[in-house]
């Protein structure tokens, strides 16, 4: 019996996780078909309920539905708990539990590039799924401060505080503080830090803010450190500003691949093929320009 195992978002043209998934499980020599469901949100109950059949082992859920499956599944793993985002789910005899896979998949990119967090001032753009899993790698890497800012400024203080209360449980010193959406605000957060991690959705490929940057040249200096979630396209707006100014850069697909892989893990048991999925995933995106229905 062929067995499945889904990608949950909207939209979801962006994504060449079916890409690199497929070709690690037949890699593997593996009967799995990965699958994109692309869903509204009024059906996203549904679409969970669905991964308890027999013949799915679980799910990827990408954007915008990473904090609210968190409901949806009957149990969390400690991590996705403490993140308060889901980007995993396995099934196991019709019982769904959530994980968090992009917490070790940024901090393994961070690592390949050769940044260290611990003792940085940082800025992350955004206060979505990602923003928490990033927010939340740093916070236990003891970053030395943590400046969230974001379009809705009542998600920016929703994170903040829930990545406060974890520090101040945890005995983690890392300061955490939203700042305004505002250009001002954000050239001084950009100035006072080393690196600047963009988990917003501006500049991805197929969306209304394809070609959107949320810094600009003169909001940023050569010696910061660039990362940006976004992937499709590889050299984003904000890759292309950073590069611009001279700052190092560090781009979405190593981090992509890497959460892919635990979540292959999780879901298989198997070691997934890392070299495999990071070719897969590049042949994707500079041969096909990302898209992947
Ligand atoms: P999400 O939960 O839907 O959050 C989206 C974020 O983008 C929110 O902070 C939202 O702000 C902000 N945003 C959306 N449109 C905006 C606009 N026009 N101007 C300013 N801010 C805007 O999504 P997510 O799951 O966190 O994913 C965010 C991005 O990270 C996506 O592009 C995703 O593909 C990428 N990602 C990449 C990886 C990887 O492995 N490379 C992993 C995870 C995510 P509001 O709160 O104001 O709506």
């Amino acid at each position: 019996m062929t067995r499945s195992i889904y990608l949950i978002g909207c939209p979801l043209k962006h994504s060449i996780s079916p890409d690199f998934q497929q070709a690690a499980l037949d890699y593997c020599g593996l009967d799995i078909r990965y699958e994109p469901r692309e869903v509204e949100e009024q059906l996203l109950p549904l679409m969970v309920e669905e991964l308890r059949a027999p013949q799915t082992l679980g799910a990827n859920v990408t954007v915008p539905y990473k904090e609210k499956v968190v409901h949806l599944v009957d149990r969390l793993d400690d991590l996705a708990r403490a993140v308060g985002a889901v980007n995993t789910i396995v099934n196991e005899d019709g019982s769904l539990t959530g994980y968090n896979t992009d917490v070790d998949g940024f901090l393994a990119a961070l690592g390949r590039a050769g940044f260290e967090p611990r003792g940085k001032v940082v800025v992350i753009l955004g206060a979505g799924g990602a923003a928490r899993a990033v927010g939340f790698a740093l916070l236990v890497e003891h970053a030395a401060l943590l400046m969230v800012a974001n379009r809705t400024r009542a998600r920016a203080e929703r994170l903040v505080d829930d990545l406060g209360r974890y520090a101040r449980e945890a005995g983690i010193v890392t300061q955490v503080v939203a700042v305004p959406w505002e250009e001002d605000w954000l050239k001084g957060a950009v100035r006072r830090c080393q690196l600047v991690v963009n988990c917003t959705t501006l500049g991805l490929r197929h969306t209304p803010d394809e070609g959107k940057s949320p810094l600009t040249d003169d909001m940023l200096s050569g010696d910061v450190m660039v990362c940006d979630l976004v992937y499709n396209p590889r050299e984003t707006p904000l890759l292309k500003v950073a590069r611009r100014i001279g700052a190092r850069t560090i781009d979405g697909l190593a981090m992509l691949v890497y959460q892919g892989a635990a979540a292959f893990k999780l879901w298989t048991g198997e070691k997934p093929p890392l070299e495999i999925m990071f070719q897969a995933a590049e042949k994707a995106l500079t041969e096909k320009g990302g898209l992947s229905l």
